[in-house]
């Protein structure tokens, strides 16, 4: 089927949208994005993405494409057109483009470039991957300083994740100065005589909203939990461990670096957590 996809102020087929050449987010990765999910047609904490995209933007001085209740009119709109029970939308702004490249941002006048679409994902919610659960394996994080912003460079952990798949495992997780920073499409964490431990925010890792919720029904549910810096081998030795992201929500990792964690299945804190975060999301969803 062809997608029905939003691109500056149009609805198109997926075939017939168009964005410039010299846009800077196809040459420069002068872009920011977010990914919503859907279930049950109805978007999965909206507003946490809302806030975060308006920070990507205000901290790279790019233009806010248009308000909030624009953007979540685009996104009913699109899971509507689209007929999207369980999925994803994708949004993404860039600084646009004055006609030519150039590394100076082009004037201050430039509109950005709007492109929404969707991703049909049935079973999202009752997922056979989360079943399962990961198999990580840790490599270098060399990506550059500002990772709390959510930005399309996503070159390296694209590169991670086929080191990941190359090695037999599902994904990665990344370690810079002895500790572990995140996944490569999700926030880390371990859990160890019932604690459950992940790094504090910083700019080294992105501020995700799914860790946000999380944390907060963690301590609702008497749940410890601890914001320190951990190395790889604390997660080997761990219990249970688990990444956090808006597209797999609450998922058990099972193995770091060949090492089963517990008995080699997902974790009991890791499996309630993510139970308690699907019936709460979709409780909230808009
Ligand atoms: N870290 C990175 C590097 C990510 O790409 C993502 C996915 N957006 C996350 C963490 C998780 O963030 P969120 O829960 O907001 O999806």
């Amino acid at each position: 089927m062809t997608r029905t996809v939003y691109v500056n102020g149009e609805y198109l087929p997926e075939t017939e949208a168009k964005v410039s050449i010299f846009d800077r987010g196809f040459l420069m990765a002068d872009a920011v994005y977010e990914v919503t999910s859907v279930l049950g047609g109805k978007l999965i904490d909206f507003e946490g993405h809302a806030v975060r995209l308006k920070r990507s933007l205000d901290e790279l001085e790019m233009a806010e494409p248009c308000s909030k209740e624009e953007l979540l009119e685009i996104h009913r709109k699109l899971v509507e057109l689209n007929g999207i029970d369980e999925g994803l939308v994708y949004l993404q702004v860039s600084r646009g483009s004055d006609g030519d490249r150039d590394f100076v941002f082009p004037s201050e006048d430039t509109k950005p470039t709007l492109v929404l679409f969707t991703q049909n994902k049935p079973g999202l919610a009752d997922s056979p991957a989360a079943k399962k659960g990961a198999k990580i394996i840790s490599i270098e994080d060399i990506r550059w300083g500002r990772r709390d912003i959510k930005t399309v460079q996503l070159l390296y952990p694209s590169m991670g994740k086929m080191m990941a798949k190359k090695a037999g495992a599902d994904d990665a997780w990344m370690i810079e100065d002895g500790h572990v920073t995140e996944g490569t499409s999700n926030n880390a964490y371990f859990v160890k005589d019932g604690v459950i431990v992940t790094r504090p925010l910083s700019n080294d890792i992105l501020h995700g909203i799914t860790r946000k919720a999380v944390l907060r029904m963690a301590e609702e549910a008497q749940l410890k939990v601890e914001e320190r810096l951990f190395t790889i081998e604390e997660a080997k030795a761990a219990d249970e461990a688990f990444t956090t992201s808006a597209s797999a929500f609450v998922m058990p990792v099972v193995e770091i670096d060949g090492v089963a964690l517990g008995d080699g299945t997902p974790g009991p804190i890791a499996k309630r957590l993510r139970e308690i975060y699907l019936e709460e999301s979709m409780k909230e969803a808009i």
